[in-house]
């Protein structure tokens, strides 16, 4: 009935996407978030961009989405549980002498406002893993209970061998052969004697002395193991099997097929309709990393305080550069890249300006340019039907940003259309633009109109002279940082306060 088609990673094939729901109007969407012990880095927002494209485009075409991601808040380890190895937040916690659930908070603020800034719609349900301890215990003592699971010494392990055994596809999402699934296992070291099978995996860990964070279950003090958290809480928010599982490809294996595992080890099912993963962004042809000096993080982009940048780039620059590759290729992030991506961005929003002021006057009379130009915008969906295919969309908008700036130019008459076919090409433009791309005309701030902004501004800075005026520091003080959380400046002059993005 609406013709899209989903790249499915688990078959391997585009297919057609049908809903789970029988109406096909309500659809279940589960995407992996972060873990907040840093900040989100480049490649992550890559992801969440592209599953916002795919959120936003199921939304335009009529579907009612529910839209999970998660916050992986439990601290996990790295490397040997033997040799005293911390987890991850309980590291960072110790290194900024703050309690654990403040690194938690911390980060998930700084995440959220970079996704503000990258305009990501926020989604449905965001559970995080500590809230969600007693689900994950319940789905653990499943698994138990099913012959999947076993406890040693107070941890709990996966069974992968029965499930290899009895056929259920132990490695088909990732492709992976036995002896990768032991070489690979990212549980390889941890407590080896303690497992039946070098493949399986913890999913209910007993904390060491020095853990912090922290549960009692049955089988005492300790944390779910990783992978786990996404199973509990995507069975708990969008059923046994929902429609789509988004995340990015490094976390296919083990992520991903051990949360299959899970989910077949207690409810006897396979959890998701269509895998959906996305590629990874490089930069300046190299894979990311920080101890090469190849990283750029997003505050970095945003400021221009990235050595490898020339200058500071948008949040909408990098959402509009990100646009222009397939999510399933990888993307090269370079200078030139991005001051290419910058020119375009600005060339779509003068257009879709200009297109705003233009009067119409003339026949209804269909032409062939009103051919090319309802041509041109159904292709643009086709192309959005197609895998979400958002590099081949834009560059059938950029072929309508031409038939508009010849419109402006006067070298095509505005009635050369019908006047049909300019309302939808007004329309389209815009829901192609700010809701499908999700993009933002960083010369007007968020979504009201600039006059509005301005007025409100003008108050703001006024209230401030007051303050200042009377010497209240800590009030005028107040105003400057929480416009600056809000990404606005205050700069004071001669003349007075002016403000500006930051
Ligand atoms: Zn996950």
């Amino acid at each position: 009935m609406k013709n899209l088609k989903i790249y499915n990673s688990f078959s391997r094939e585009l297919s057609d996407f049908t809903p789970i729901d029988p109406k096909g109007e309500y659809i279940g969407m589960y995407v992996c978030g972060p873990t907040v012990y840093n900040e989100v880095h480049l490649g992550n927002c890559r992801t969440f961009v592209t599953f916002d494209i795919v959120y936003r485009y199921l939304l335009a075409k009529g579907y009612k989405v529910r839209y999970v991601r998660n916050i992986t808040d439990v601290g996990h380890l790295e490397g040997d549980v033997d040799s005293g190895a911390e987890s991850k937040i309980d590291q960072r916690a110790r290194l900024e002498r703050l309690e654990p659930m403040e690194i938690v908070q911390k980060y998930t603020n700084l995440f959220h406002d970079v996704m503000r800034q990258m305009n990501t719609l926020p989604p449905s349900i965001e559970p995080t893993a500590t809230g969600h301890i007693v689900e994950q215990i319940e789905m653990v003592k499943e698994i138990i209970g099913n012959g999947y699971g076993y406890e040693k010494n107070g941890s709990v392990y996966f069974n992968t061998k029965k499930l290899i055994e009895e056929n259920k596809g132990y490695g088909t999402l990732s492709g992976k052969l036995m002896d990768d699934l032991i070489s690979e296992s990212r549980d390889n070291l941890k407590n080896q004697d303690e497992k039946e099978h070098p493949s399986d995996f913890a999913i209910w860990v007993k904390a060491s002395p020095t853990h912090i964070m922290r549960w009692p279950s049955p089988w005492g003090v300790g944390f779910p193991g990783w992978h786990l958290e996404c199973s509990a809480m995507s069975t708990k928010y969008l059923g046994q099997t929902f429609d789509i599982h988004g995340g990015g490809m490094d976390l296919q294996f083990p992520h991903h097929e051990n949360e299959i595992a899970q989910n077949i080890g207690a409810c006897g099912c396979q959890p998701v309709r269509y895998w959906m993963h996305g590629n990874m962004l490089i930069l300046n042809g190299k894979k990311m990393s920080k101890s090469d000096g190849n990283s750029i993080m997003p505050r970095e982009m945003f400021d221009g305080s990235s050595p490898l940048m020339t200058k500071a780039y948008s949040p909408m620059t990098l959402r509009f550069f990100m646009l222009q590759a397939h999510y399933r290729s990888t993307l090269n992030i370079t200078d030139d890249a991005m001051q290419a991506a910058e020119k375009g961005l600005q060339r779509l929003m003068e257009a879709n300006e200009i297109l705003l002021k233009l009067k119409y006057s003339g026949a209804e009379a269909l032409t062939e340019l009103d051919g090319k130009i309802n041509q041109l915008i159904d292709a643009a969906f086709a192309d959005m039907d197609d895998d979400f295919n958002t590099p081949n969309a834009l560059a059938k908008i950029f072929g309508l940003v031409s038939e508009i700036h010849k419109f402006q130019n006067a070298l095509q008459p505005i009635n050369s259309i019908s006047q049909a076919t300019f309302d939808r090409l007004k329309q389209i433009m815009s829901a192609l633009i700010f809701d499908i791309f999700g993009l933002m005309d960083e010369g007007k701030t968020g979504e009201g109109s600039t006059d509005l902004v301005d007025g409100l501004m003008q108050m703001i800075v006024r209230f401030r002279k007051e303050a200042r005026d009377n010497k209240e520091w800590a009030k005028s003080d107040l105003i400057r940082d929480e416009l600056q959380k809000i990404g606005v400046q205050i700069k004071d002059g001669k003349e007075g306060a002016t403000w500006g993005k930051i």
